[in-house]
């Protein structure tokens, strides 16, 4: 049978061979519980500078892009599994957040500007929202950067039911080469999109 969709899996990844190990066995079975047709793109930050998470995503958008025609882009961190096979991986007609509830949470959703851990788009509204910041690097701010891109364009935030988009969480702590900025929420003007175009 023909899968309905075409979907690519972007991972920003550098120095977790464990969590790799164990979402790259996860997920293909995940995926494949899902009958969609997908790939996964590894992207490995390898310059020794500070990590900076978004940058990969926007590489690895361009490298999946070149390389196949998908119709929903999956931007996911390597140390969080979901759940539930009722959490689709494909898009509809909104940019989503899939991490609503996870483990190391009490599976309680904190916040609706929450946009880390993994989210969604189709390739039109990745490309309407200009993808993400490649300015910010260490931990921090980017997420919420590319959560202000989307309502700047008037775009909705789909999310599944916290109890649908659950997600068990590898335990970890401070990665050596990815220091806390303090590129929070609040800092609204600093992240703004439209004042800091790149
Ligand atoms: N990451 C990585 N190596 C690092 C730092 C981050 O591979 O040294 C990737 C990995 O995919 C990770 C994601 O970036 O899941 C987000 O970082 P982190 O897990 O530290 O953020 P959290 O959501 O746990 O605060
Ligand atoms: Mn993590």
């Amino acid at each position: 049978c023909e899968p309905l969709y075409n979907v690519a899996i972007i991972v920003p990844y550098r120095q977790r061979e464990n969590h790799l190990k164990m979402f790259i066995n996860n997920m293909h079975r995940f995926l494949s519980n899902q009958s969609i047709s997908f790939t996964i793109y590894v992207v490995e930050h390898t310059c020794p500078t500070i990590f900076n998470r978004a940058i990969l995503h926007n590489i690895g958008y361009k490298e999946a892009k070149a390389e196949q025609k998908f119709d929903c882009y999956v931007f996911h961190d390597v140390d969080l599994i979901p759940e539930k096979l009722e959490n689709y991986y494909h898009c509809d007609n909104s940019p989503q957040h899939l991490v609503v509830t996870r483990n190391r949470t009490k599976y309680i959703m904190f916040s609706t500007r929450y946009f880390g851990g993994g989210v969604l788009f189709s390739p039109e509204h990745y490309e309407l929202i200009n993808g993400f910041t490649n300015k910010i690097f260490g931990w921090g701010g980017e997420d919420n950067n590319a959560y202000f891109r989307v309502l700047d364009k008037n775009l909705t935030i789909h999310r599944y039911p916290g109890s649908v988009a659950s997600y068990t969480m590898f335990e970890h702590g401070w990665d050596t080469g990815n220091p806390r900025n303090d590129l929070i929420v609040d800092k609204r003007e600093a992240l703004h999109p439209t004042r800091n175009p790149e």
